[in-house]
């Protein structure tokens, strides 16, 4: 196949797929990284895990059926912000902006088993991983310094997890990130001009063709991206219209954490455990309810990472054309 410049409709991202470069996608397989036996895991072994739950520490809606936690938050040891009290601005020598580090870092903890992946996981943890992040949105939302959060989940040291046991993270920011405000301005733009919301029309597109889907079920759909930035970049997206995750119901939340679930497992078993981050985009806190944007999740296998063309340029390089990665995730049989 011919090298192709694809453009990313939501965040204006220029990719080269140019497989010619690369093997098959599967060649991308990582070495799992083993973890040493018998290290100290905050997470298992600390005070702050085995004294009792207090109740700011949890979301009281992910207790399992016997009262044991399902999921729980810790703050950040070594939190990038802190809920200082006075959110202040400054300018330095005609040029510089800055503002006072207030926000807030938490780690979500997302399972007491320290062993435990999404890929191996029950479902029924997954759904309490997610309500865990609803329960976060409406609680920072409270915070008028406080426009946007920013969930995310990092997984296996190449992606930055430091840890091994199974956790997210939240960062609660008084400014909404550039990525965000691309997603905001084109999906706008697009709803001028269209009169519909781009990602309701891309995810019409992908369920249409099928030429990158790897899930769909009753509310919840999963494809490659268009225009991936890496191999096997995915979007995993509610069918529904809504702006942020905290509008999702309990049978969206049955769905998502299926689609999670599946697809998981899958990358799991083709591609042995890989490294990834994963990311949710969601409207800012002080903009609910937006009509022209959808809330989505950003699933990013760091199975390459980007060099000097990539940060230089903003434009990158993938030897995985989507539709092969696609093809790849659906021969996978699981179960
Ligand atoms: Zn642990
Ligand atoms: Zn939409
Ligand atoms: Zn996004």
């Amino acid at each position: 196949m011919l090298s192709e410049i694809r453009k990313d409709p939501l965040s204006n991202d220029w990719v080269i797929i140019a497989s010619e470069r690369g093997g098959r996608p599967t060649d991308l397989k990582t070495e799992t990284t083993k973890e040493e036996k018998g290290k100290f895991c905050p997470f298992c072994d600390s005070s702050e895990v085995s004294e009792p739950v207090k109740p700011h520490s949890i979301c009281a809606a992910t207790f399992a059926p016997d009262g044991k936690w399902m999921t729980r938050i810790l703050p950040n040891k070594y939190p990038a912000l802190m809920p200082e009290p006075i959110l202040a601005q400054r300018e330095m020598d005609d040029l510089y902006h800055c503002l006072t580090g207030v926000g807030g870092h938490e780690i979500l903890v997302d399972s007491p088993k320290h062993d435990e992946t999404l890929a191996t996981m029950s479902k029924e943890q997954i759904e309490a991983i997610i309500t865990n992040y609803q329960c976060r949105y409406s609680y920072w939302r409270k915070d008028p310094r406080i426009t946007y959060l920013s969930v995310f989940k990092n997984h296996g040291k190449v992606a930055g997890a430091s840890l091994h046991h199974p956790h997210s993270q939240l960062v609660a920011t008084p400014l909404i990130p550039p990525r965000l405000t691309t997603e905001l301005n084109e999906s706008k733009e697009y709803f001028k001009l269209n009169n519909e919301c781009l990602m309701c029309k891309i995810l019409k597109t992908e369920l249409e063709n099928k030429h990158r889907l790897i899930f769909e079920n009753n509310s919840v759909a999963a494809f490659c991206s268009f225009a991936p930035r890496f191999p096997f970049e995915s979007l995993i997206v509610p069918k529904r219209h809504s702006a942020s995750l905290e509008e999702i119901t309990k049978e969206e939340i049955s769905d998502l954490a299926e689609a999670m679930s599946v697809i998981f497992k899958k990358l799991d078993k083709l591609l042995n455990d890989p490294p990834f981050n994963y990311l949710i985009h969601v409207a800012p806190l002080r903009t609910p309810g937006l009509l022209y944007y959808h809330w989505h999740i950003e699933v990013i296998l760091r199975l390459s990472q980007p060099a000097g063309f990539e940060w230089g340029s903003g434009v990158y390089i993938n030897s995985v054309p989507p539709e092969d990665a696609a093809l790849e995730l659906n021969k996978v049989k699981i179960r």
